[in-house]
C-alpha cells in the first residue's frame, strides 16, 4: 500500500545513547495482536517472527542493507516527481539501517527498539494479494489462502514489507523494476534471501 510520506523531523534525534545501528541494542519483535490466528498458524507465525528476530539483528543483515546498490550507487530507490523533487525522503543506507533498527512506528512512541506488530489474519484470498496495511494505522493484514501456501522466508519478508510502511518508508504502487529497489521491497527481500533456508546466511 502506498503511504503518504511522512517527514521523519524527529531523525536528527537518532544519535548517540543506544548506539542505533551498530547492533549493540537487539532490536525485538513484539507480537502485540494476531487476531484470528490459531493452532498450527499461530505456530507458524510464531517461527516467522523468531526469523525476523534473528535476521534483522545479524550482521549480515546490517552488511545488506549498508551495501545496497540502486544503478551502482550505495542508495535506495527514492521516487521523484517531474520536476526531480524527492516522493521519498531519501535517506543513506546507514540512516535506513538505524531506522529500521531503531524500530519507532509513526504511530507509536516507544523507548525501547522494537518492531510492534498488530496482525489480523483475513480468511481466504484477493487474487494475488498477499496482505496491506493502511497508511496511519498500525494493523497489517493477511490473507489466510496466502498464509497457508507461503514459506516462513516468504512470509518474513511480507511482514518486514508492511512494517517498513509502519515506520515511514514507501514505494510506487505500479509493479516497476526500480520499485524493487524501494526499501520496504528490498528490505523484505533481504530478509528472505538471508532466511532461505541456509544457515550460512546468518551469522
Ligand atoms: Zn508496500
Amino acid at each position: 500500500m502506498d503511504n503518504p510520506t511522512p517527514d521523519r523531523n524527529s531523525f536528527q534525534n537518532l544519535s548517540t545513547d543506544k548506539a542505533k545501528g551498530l547492533g549493540n541494542v537487539p532490536t525485538r519483535v513484539n507480537l502485540l495482536a494476531c487476531i484470528r490466528y490459531e493452532g498450527r498458524r499461530l505456530e507458524r507465525l510464531n517461527s516467522v517472527m523468531q526469523a525476523i528476530e534473528k535476521t534483522i539483528n545479524s550482521t549480515a543483515f546490517r552488511r545488506q542493507v549498508l551495501e545496497f546498490r540502486y544503478r551502482g550507487q550505495y542508495s535506495f530507490y527514492y521516487r521523484r516527481n517531474l520536476l526531480g523533487r524527492y516522493i521519498d525522503k531519501p535517506y543513506t543506507n546507514a540512516q535506513v539501517y538505524e531506522i529500521i533498527m531503531d524500530a519507532q512506528e509513526l504511530v507509536k512512541e516507544d523507548p525501547e527498539p522494537t518492531i510492534d506488530l498488530y496482525l489480523e489474519l483475513v480468511i481466504g484470498s484477493n487474487g494475488s494479494v498477499i496482505g496491506y496495511g493502511n497508511p496511519g494505522s498500525k494493523e497489517i493484514y493477511t490473507y489466510s489462502e496466502m498464509f497457508d501456501q507461503m514459506e516462513i522466508d516468504e512470509l518474513a519478508n511480507h511482514y518486514v514489507h508492511e512494517w517498513c510502511h509502519k515506520i515511514g518508508f514507501d514505494h510506487s504502487y505500479l509493479p516497476t523494476a526500480k520499485r524493487n529497489s524501494s526499501v520496504p521491497y528490498a528490505i523484505g527481500n533481504i530478509i528472505e534471501t538471508l532466511l532461505d533456508g541456509n544457515p550460512s546466511h546468518i551469522e
